[in-house]
């Protein structure tokens, strides 16, 4: 059974859900259906659209899209 992350559009909650076919997952926070699905966990272990770290980005360390500084948010 696939798990699949979701990032709720309305209030930015994210959260793992079962999606099962025929039923639409929502938000356990505001309960809002508005949901921006990602890949499962296992392919989303980045974000950022980064694929490695070896990436030589703009951030010049972690290739961050972001720009400099951004990494060290993390
Ligand atoms: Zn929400």
């Amino acid at each position: 059974m696939p798990i699949y992350e979701y990032a709720c559009s309305d209030c930015g909650k994210e959260f793992e859900a079962l999606v099962r076919s025929g039923t639409t997952p929502e938000c356990p926070e505001c309960h809002s259906q508005s949901l921006e699905k990602k890949l499962s966990v296992f392919a989303a272990a980045g974000t950022g659209g980064g694929h490695s770290h070896s990436h030589a980005g703009p951030c010049g360390s972690c290739g961050h899209p972001n720009g400099p500084g951004s990494c060290a948010l993390n």
